[in-house]
């Protein structure tokens, strides 16, 4: 049994003392859970979450986005080496607000996925439906052709990415998907991967959208759910662990 994987993204958030202020809480506050956990820090912050998250190994440290290039004229990327030089475990990419305000395709998605496992960086590739293309019966299809995109560009290499299931209409709404309605699409996105590789079954697949406190435990009782990417309520240490409590006691 995999344990499950505990993983926040901080987004745009975040100073230096606010920073420290909760990592220091989380790491105190964690002591003795069985999860793993990461949390996913703004680029600028790398430097200062590295040293923060020294000397322990519970909660590993992830980056936000990683350039499909791999160096040269491209203003304002970061490239798998520089994450490499803060030893980067896990980096985001394709999370739906990139996708939206950024245009990134399910290609361009997919090729940095692919940067990143060919660095030893483990990508968590975030796919997920808008609330119209739910409405109008597109789940499936929509999260089945994001897959596609990164299983078809990375091969045998999918067995090392994790995923993660977030539908957009979630997404800092405060409006959770039922564990029903989680559990029904990572069922489906479990289907394509064992379809994809003999080896589907090490890779973990997380719900992400208003994931919090009160929800996480009966999210994470779902047989396909091996984890939790967690926004808002990751800025708050109390709440992060919360949640780090419940991927530690689920079963
Ligand atoms: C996210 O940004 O990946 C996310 C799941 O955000 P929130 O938990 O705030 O919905």
């Amino acid at each position: 049994m995999k344990k499950k994987l505990i993983a926040g993204n901080w987004k745009m958030n975040g100073s230096l003392a606010a920073n420290a202020s909760l990592l220091q809480s989380v790491l105190d506050g964690s002591a003795g859970m069985t999860c793993q956990a990461g949390v996913c820090v703004p680029a600028a912050y790398l430097a200062q979450a590295q040293a923060l998250l020294h000397g322990q190994s519970l909660i590993a440290l992830g980056a936000q986005d990683i350039s499909s290039h791999e160096a040269g004229a491209y203003t304002g990327e970061i490239s798998a080496s520089m994450l490499q030089d803060f030893a980067v475990r896990y980096v985001i990419v394709g999370h739906s607000e990139r996708r939206q305000f950024h245009a990134e395709s399910d290609s361009l998605v997919a090729h940095k996925a692919q940067r990143a496992l060919s660095a030893g960086i483990t990508p968590i590739v975030c796919v997920g439906e808008s609330l119209a293309e739910r409405e109008a019966g597109q789940t499936e299809a929509v999260v089945k052709r994001q897959l596609a995109a990164v299983i078809h560009t990375n091969g045998h290499c999918i067995s090392e990415i994790v995923l993660a299931y977030e539908p957009v209409w979630a997404i800092g709404t405060g409006r959770t998907a039922t564990p029903e309605q989680a559990q029904a699409v990572h069922a489906v996105l479990r289907a394509q991967l064992n379809a994809a590789t003999a080896h589907a079954a090490r890779i973990s697949i997380l719900y992400g959208g208003s994931m919090n406190a009160g929800n996480a435990a009966q999210l994470l009782a779902q047989p396909d759910i091996d984890g939790g990417l967690i926004g808002g309520a990751a800025l708050k240490a109390a709440d992060f662990l919360a949640i780090m409590a419940a991927g530690s006691n689920a079963v």
